[in-house]
């Protein structure tokens, strides 16, 4: 496995597999890597030639300095837990080779990154949509893994490869989640112990709205439920519990089609966000 610092290393590096005509899969991370991120490597590894891990806390998707100061950086352990997966090149560029002096350029994608973490972080989907459409250019990948534990990320992600007509397939992967129904997250190591043990109550709220939702329960009671459920479960704030089309993220007063619950809430200072399908019956 290379580590690969420069986008004019990788350019080579990936060069060199076009050549031999092999296919190319990335995967982009801000590392701290756990089994989530693991769950996209195997997927690209079985489904492309050659896979590429990007490693990069992207300082222009984090709207609270305080947040990024604290987000782990952990790049050997990182290293590590990928070189027995067989994968190619860890692509850890530094914040200047990404936004070099004058760095001036944002991709912003309407409708989808709006609400939800949208109005929750300002300026954070800007963040990840410039992000990602250069590390896309840069690694010129066929194929792209997301997980769905992002989902609203990773309707912008779609959205802005059909506005810029990147040739990529962006591929989703489900959510891992720990035995008690945590979604695994880089976040979740910053936990204390009483707060870990609250931490499922989020997803245990959701799982249960989804159930009211089946059987035919008013969707705005449902949420309000959902959101005191999850205080009294221990959680400190919510920012929002929502229901919203799983196509586009329109806001659904009726469970009428397929749809997607979303969740962010704080334990402490932790931010965790979840969400789960429900179909209607
Ligand atoms: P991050 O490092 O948090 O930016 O995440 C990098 C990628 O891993 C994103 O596509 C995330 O959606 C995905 N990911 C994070 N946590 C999980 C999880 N628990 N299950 C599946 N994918 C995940």
């Amino acid at each position: 496995m290379k580590i690969i610092r420069s986008v004019a290393d990788l350019r080579s590096e990936v060069g060199g597999w076009r050549r031999r005509g092999l296919s190319v899969g990335v995967v982009p991370t801000m590392g701290a890597l756990h089994a989530g991120h693991i769950s996209l490597v195997e997927r690209a590894i079985a489904s492309t030639d050659r896979v590429i891990v990007t490693l990069f806390v992207n300082p222009k998707q984090f709207n609270n300095a305080g947040d990024l100061a604290a987000y782990p950086k952990t790049e050997a352990e990182d290293a590590s837990k990928l070189r027995p997966l067989g994968m190619h090149a860890l692509y850890a560029p530094n914040a200047i080779e990404m936004y070099p002096d004058g760095f001036a350029t944002t991709v912003s994608v309407r409708g989808v990154s709006e609400g939800l973490c949208g109005a929750a972080r300002p300026g954070h989907f800007d963040g990840v949509a410039t992000v990602v459409t250069k590390l896309l250019t840069q690694t010129s990948a066929d194929k792209a893994f997301f997980g769905e534990k992002d989902f609203q990320q990773l309707q912008v992600v779609k959205r802005l490869v059909r506005d810029l007509d990147l040739p990529v397939e962006i591929v989703p992967c489900p959510t891992v989640r720990e035995a008690d129904g945590l979604a695994l997250s880089s976040r979740n190591v910053r936990l204390s112990a009483a707060q870990r043990a609250v931490a499922p109550g989020l997803i245990a709220a959701m799982r249960h709205a989804a159930e009211e939702l089946r059987a035919g329960q008013a969707v705005e009671r449902v949420l309000e439920a959902a959101i005191a459920r999850t205080l009294s479960a221990g959680f400190t704030s919510v920012d929002y519990v929502e229901l919203r089309a799983a196509e586009g993220l329109s806001v659904l007063p009726r469970l009428d089609r397929p749809a997607r619950l979303l969740a962010a809430a704080w334990l402490g200072d932790v931010r965790l966000i979840d969400n789960i399908g429900v179909e209607p019956v």
